[in-house]
């Protein structure tokens, strides 16, 4: 059971301290207390484990300090929409809003292989207007003889860059608890020029200890990949595993699932599940077209399976898009033959755009 008390009550109230009291006192329930950090106001929220079922619901709302009171499943306590569509999602990192409600953006390298095209991505994503990218530096490859990714050694320049050229969060995934600290170093040492969301790969969705120590942190946000070759639950689990240790800045991304029904497709594209991750969750629904698609071919009306993959996710309302683009794609060093170019970056925008206020419209459709 969840008891949501009222908005930026004070816990030396004397209303907190009744509310409290009571529900400490009740048989066989341990309490879990989680502050929800909103934009404008803090939001508590109470955690009743245990048995809870013969509890009075009404009862518990009659209390001073208590708004209202939600009957949740077991499955995804924090994370969970519990069908109640008033609890709050999303989150703001460093000025850039991520909801249930809107769309970011996030086209950059896959992975960084030098400083030159780091400038050229960066400077290609300010004359457009982004304030997001990828990048990364830590690649977890399955050719141990494979590029690794330059690691700590790049983060001094792909901070300063992402600095000057406005961009506000990078997505970068780490494959380890150390990273961490190596990302806090650098950006410290640069007078944090950027923000960083981690992620969470495919390959790591259930590697708990790393989930665990993402966990911890409330400094960074997190992008959590769906695992390839799990279930939906295994996956939406894995991402209860950051909240319940503290970090409820979550958002949970399609990439597609391993699967040879996929091909000629990299991964079989799962976009169609945008809205279900919203019915179950309160996170943001992220898409990877690159990941899924992983080709550069197009249909014959010369549109890119990878673009229209991309407005299916956009258009069944997902919150962001998680993109590679190369300055040279024959140069790079990870996922080359995926990536767009960063000539084809207006169109891409423009494609997103359409597709974006296309989910607008058919949502107004629906409103009663
Ligand atoms: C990536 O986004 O660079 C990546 C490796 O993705 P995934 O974990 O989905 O394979
Ligand atoms: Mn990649």
């Amino acid at each position: 059971m969840l008891v949501i008390l009222h908005p930026d009550i004070s816990e030396d109230s004397v209303e907190y301290q009744e509310t409290w009291n009571y529900l400490n006192n009740l048989q066989d329930i341990k309490l879990k207390t989680h502050i929800v950090q909103g934009q404008q106001q803090n939001l508590t929220e109470i955690y009743l484990i245990g048995n809870t079922q013969p509890l009075d619901k009404e009862q518990i709302e009659a209390l001073a300090a208590v708004e209202r009171v939600i009957r949740i499943s077991e499955e995804y306590r924090i994370l969970g929409r519990h069908k109640d569509t008033q609890r709050v999602s999303g989150f703001t990192y460093n000025g850039i809003r991520f909801g249930q409600d809107n769309l970011n953006i996030f086209a950059g390298l896959c992975a960084v292989d030098n400083r030159k095209h780091v400038e050229m991505t960066l400077r290609a994503l300010q004359d457009n207007k982004q304030q997001c990218t990828r990048m990364g530096a830590y690649k977890p490859r399955t050719n141990p003889y494979s590029f690794q990714g330059h690691g700590k050694e790049c983060l001094p320049y792909v901070f300063e860059l992402a600095g000057k050229f406005g961009v506000k969060v990078i997505a970068m995934e780490i494959t380890h608890e150390g990273h961490i600290e190596e990302i806090d170093a650098c950006l410290e040492a640069a007078g944090q020029p950027t923000g960083v969301m981690l992620q969470v790969g495919t390959r790591n969705t259930q590697n708990f200890e790393l989930l665990k120590a993402i966990g911890r942190q409330n400094t960074y946000p997190v992008l959590l990949k769906r695992g390839f070759g799990i279930t939906l639950n295994e996956s939406l689990n894995a991402a209860e595993y950051l909240a319940s240790e503290g970090n409820d800045n979550v958002i949970f991304c399609l990439r597609g699932m391993k699967s040879e029904f996929g091909s000629p497709h990299r991964n079989l594209v799962d976009f169609v599940h945008v809205p279900v991750i919203k019915r179950l969750t309160r996170m943001p629904v992220c898409i990877d077209p690159s990941h899924s698609v992983g080709t550069r071919d197009s249909a014959p009306d010369g549109i890119m399976d990878l673009m229209h993959a991309t407005a299916q996710g956009v258009i069944a309302g997902a919150n962001m898009v998680l993109v590679d683009f190369h300055p040279y794609p024959s140069k790079a060093l990870v996922d080359g033959p995926q990536a767009l170019l960063l000539e084809e970056l207006p169109v891409f925008l423009e494609d997103v755009n359409i597709a974006h206020e296309a989910y607008q419209k058919r949502y107004q459709l629906y409103q009663a």
